[in-house]
C-alpha cells in the first residue's frame, strides 16, 4: 500500500498538523452541559461547524464528553440500540459496562503505515462473529482491568514524542505513531476514549479500529477526534453477517458508516477474506469500495484461521487456501484499488 491517501497523518507524524482532537480540546461552546440533549446536541453540531472562541469556559470536548455520558442512560452506540441503562449498571447485548482494558502495547504487526501503534484493546464486542479471532477478549465483557482515564492519558503521553507540553523524553524507539482503538470493538466504551482524550496532550494521530457498526449519534462524537478509521468491512451481503456475526442490516449500516468517516477523516478498510466467501462477500465489499471510496486504501487480509464457533459452519471450519487468497488480490487488482 502506498501512503499517498493518509496525507495529514503523515503531516501530525512529521509535526505540520496537529491531531484533531487537540483542536477539539480548544473549540468553545456556548452551552450549559445541564440543558437537556436536544439543545446539546444543536450546540453540537453548531460548534462543529463554527467553533466559538477562548472567551466561553466549556469546550467542545467537554460536550463531547456529556454527550457520550448521556448516551450511557438509554445506550444507543451502537445500531443494537439496547437501551441498556448502563449508567444505572444494566447491561446491553455487549455486556460492557465499564471500560476495561484488556491490554495494550505497541503492536508490530499492523499495517506498515501504523507501527508501532500504542493499541488499547477493550473487552466485549458489539458482534457475536463465530470465527473471532480475539474471541478470548470480545466473548469477556468483565475481564481486563480499569484504568482511569487520566492514568490512559498519561501513559499515552509517554509513548509519544510530541505533546503540547513540549518534547517526550522517550526513546525514539520506543515511540508510538498513534493512538489505536480497538477490542472487541471500541464502539461500547466510546464515553470513555473522550474522557481520556480530555485529558491528554500528545500530538498523536487517533485511530479507530472498528467494525463500523456504531450509530449515526455515535459517528457524529467521533467528528473532529478521530485521523484515521481502521475498518473492518467483512461481508458483501446482509444474509451473511447474520449468520456469521449476528449482526442485522449489516450492508445499510456499515456502507453509511464508511461514507460518513470518509467524509470525515483518513481511511484504510481492511478486508478479512473469509473461505467460500469470494463471490459473496469479497467481490461485493471490494467492488463496493471501488464505486464508492476509490482513493482508499485496502487491506485485503488472508489471516484467516477458524477460531472459536467456525468449526460449525463448515465453509469456514478449514483454513483459508492459497487460490481462494489469490482470487481476492486479482478482484482487487481488476478493480484498481490501492490495495
Ligand atoms: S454498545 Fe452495547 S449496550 Fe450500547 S447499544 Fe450497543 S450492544 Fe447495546
Amino acid at each position: 500500500m502506498s501512503s499517498n491517501s493518509l496525507s495529514n497523518y503523515y503531516g501530525i507524524l512529521e509535526g505540520e498538523v496537529r491531531a484533531r482532537y487537540l483542536k477539539t480540546r480548544e473549540d468553545r461552546v456556548d452551552v450549559d452541559l445541564k440543558s437537556d440533549e436536544g439543545s446539546l446536541w444543536r450546540a453540537h453540531e453548531s460548534a462543529l461547524v463554527r467553533p466559538r472562541k477562548r472567551t466561553e469556559e466549556t469546550s467542545l470536548m467537554d460536550l463531547k464528553v456529556e454527550l457520550g455520558r448521556r448516551m450511557l442512560d438509554n445506550c444507543r452506540l451502537c445500531e443494537r440500540r439496547c437501551g441498556a441503562k448502563r449508567s444505572s449498571m444494566e447491561t446491553g447485548h455487549c455486556g460492557v459496562l465499564e471500560a476495561m482494558v484488556s491490554r495494550e502495547f505497541l503492536h508490530m504487526g499492523e499495517e506498515p503505515d501504523l507501527v508501532p501503534s500504542y493499541t488499547i484493546f477493550f473487552s466485549g464486542c458489539t458482534f457475536n462473529c463465530v470465527f473471532c479471532q480475539n474471541w478470548d477478549i470480545s466473548t469477556k465483557p468483565d475481564s481486563g482491568t480499569t484504568i482511569s482515564a487520566r492514568t490512559l492519558a498519561k501513559m499515552i503521553e509517554s509513548k509519544s514524542g510530541r505533546t503540547d507540553r513540549g518534547a517526550g523524553s522517550g526513546s525514539p524507539l520506543r515511540l508510538a505513531r498513534n493512538v489505536n482503538w480497538v477490542g472487541g470493538d471500541p464502539t461500547s466504551n466510546l464515553p470513555y476514549i473522550l474522557e481520556v482524550l480530555r485529558e491528554c496532550r500528545a500530538n498523536l494521530p487517533q485511530v479507530w479500529n472498528s467494525n463500523m457498526y456504531l450509530t449515526e449519534e455515535a459517528m457524529r462524537l467521533l467528528d473532529g477526534i478521530i485521523d484515521v478509521y481502521l475498518t473492518d468491512f467483512k461481508y458483501g451481503n446482509d444474509e451473511c453477517a447474520l449468520r456469521l456475526s449476528n449482526a442485522p442490516n449489516y450492508m445499510r449500516i456499515i456502507e453509511r458508516n464508511h461514507i460518513t468517516a470518509r467524509a470525515q477523516a483518513e481511511m484504510i478498510i481492511r478486508h478479512l477474506v473469509l473461505p467460500g466467501h469470494i463471490e459473496c462477500c469479497t467481490r461485493p465489499v471490494l467492488s463496493w469500495i471501488a464505486e464508492n471510496l476509490h482513493d482508499v486504501k485496502v487491506n485485503v487480509m488472508a489471516q484467516y484461521h477458524p477460531e472459536h464457533r467456525a468449526s460449525n459452519y463448515e465453509e469456514i471450519s478449514k483454513p483459508l487456501r492459497l487460490t481462494e487468497y489469490r482470487k481476492a488480490l486479482e478482484i482487487a487488482e481488476q478493480l484498481g484499488l490501492d490495495a
